[in-house]
């Protein structure tokens, strides 16, 4: 009796390897990428230079110093007083 179940498990075994693989080909690989993960990694960080906010460096603002503004009012005020 052992054995029949020792041979069933074998079996369920070699249907999900099976499977599995296939599927591995056309979908979606098991533990592959995030789909909503950004495809450039984390962003970098950077901080208002007036209201000291803390943004994305994609959505910040930079003058010609070289400061970062979270919005181009805030580089026309300047940096804080
Ligand atoms: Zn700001």
């Amino acid at each position: 009796m052992a054995r029949i179940l020792l041979l069933l498990g074998l079996l369920v075994l070699a249907l999900f390897w099976a499977f599995g693989r296939r599927r591995d080909g056309t979908g979606q690989a098991p533990g592959g990428r995030d789909p909503v993960a950004p495809s450039s990694g984390p962003q970098p960080m950077v901080g208002c230079a007036h209201c000291g906010l803390h943004l994305p460096q994609a959505e910040a603002v930079q003058d010609g110093e070289g400061r970062w503004f979270c919005s181009e009012d805030h580089r026309a005020r300047g940096g804080r007083v």
